[in-house]
């Protein structure tokens, strides 16, 4: 190989992974902000063809570039200048993000895993935000995708993600059982549980108990600023409002501590290559 080709392949190398997950990443958040929006509406993904819910008209394909299409055309309809929901372009954002994020902080192609997990709770963190709904096949394609990528790492990380997977689904339904029992009232969704293993599906049960502990100290942060925000209105909308999507909080701290994790054994195993 010429010195040139050589720089060629080490520029590809430490700057192609991260490029090829960011754009992977933008048209999969495009895919989940019109998921996210017409599922729970009963509507269908395909059917109408995405269009200006202003003016109706069919949108082309330059107006579908995620992130990019946004931005050439000012936040606003080409056809009628409506200004367009900022949900898609952040979605987009986010989700081309973690595929970034993934790319650059993990230079081995584990980061591709990292950002397929990020993605899927991507979904269902905007899911449980916006509808307080975890849906069961989603949950299960994370489980499933989870238990996939560790029967590849061999039997040993088959077996660790096997039993976070019941370990969390029991332990978060024996604290919604009892909570229940004890207050008389649901105390989280029933997709909560069916999450945590899911979860466990991707890191296993030794860390279930630090994820679920940063979730609680996020859920409740939120509802701290929450009752700081809303000091105006009545007790009782506050009590409709303050209803915290744990999932959601749930997916924002597996993310971050498998990303961690990532990296630290990424950072172990160069330093025993080098030894
Ligand atoms: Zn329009």
């Amino acid at each position: 190989m010429t010195p040139l080709s050589a720089h060629a392949a080490s520029y590809l190398a430490a700057f192609g992974m991260p490029t090829f997950l960011a754009v992977l990443g933008a048209c999969w958040g495009s895919f989940a902000a019109t998921l996210s929006d017409r599922w729970p509406q009963g509507r269908s993904i395909v059917q109408p063809r995405s269009h200006c819910e202003s003016c109706q008209r069919t949108l082309s394909a330059r107006d579908l570039i995620p992130v990019l299409s946004y931005i050439l055309a000012r936040g606003r309809c080409r056809h009628c200048s409506v200004p367009v929901s900022r949900r898609y372009p952040l979605i987009e954002i986010a989700s081309a993000s973690i595929g970034l994020v993934s790319g650059l902080l993990l230079p081995t192609p584990d980061s591709f895993w990292v950002a397929v997990l990020g993605w899927q709770l991507l979904l269902l963190a905007i899911l449980d935000a916006e509808h307080f709904w975890l849906p069961n096949r989603l949950v299960a394609l994370l489980a499933a995708s989870g238990l996939g990528v560790a029967a590849l790492g061999g039997p040993e990380r088959l077996l660790t993600a096997l039993i976070g997977t019941a370990a969390g689904f029991t332990a978060l339904f024996a604290i919604a059982y009892l909570y229940k029992r004890i207050r008389g009232r649901t105390g989280m969704g029933g997709g909560d549980p069916k999450l945590l293993g899911a979860i466990g599906a991707w890191v296993g049960w030794q860390p279930l108990p630090f994820i679920l502990f940063i979730a609680a100290m996020l859920g409740i942060s939120f509802a701290v600023y929450e009752a700081i925000r809303d000091k105006g209105i009545t007790k009782s909308e506050a009590m409709l409002q303050r209803r915290l999507p744990l999932g959601t909080c749930l997916a924002v701290s597996t993310w971050g501590w498998h990303l961690f994790d990532m990296m630290n054994l990424t950072v172990i195993s160069a330093f025993s290559a080098v030894s």
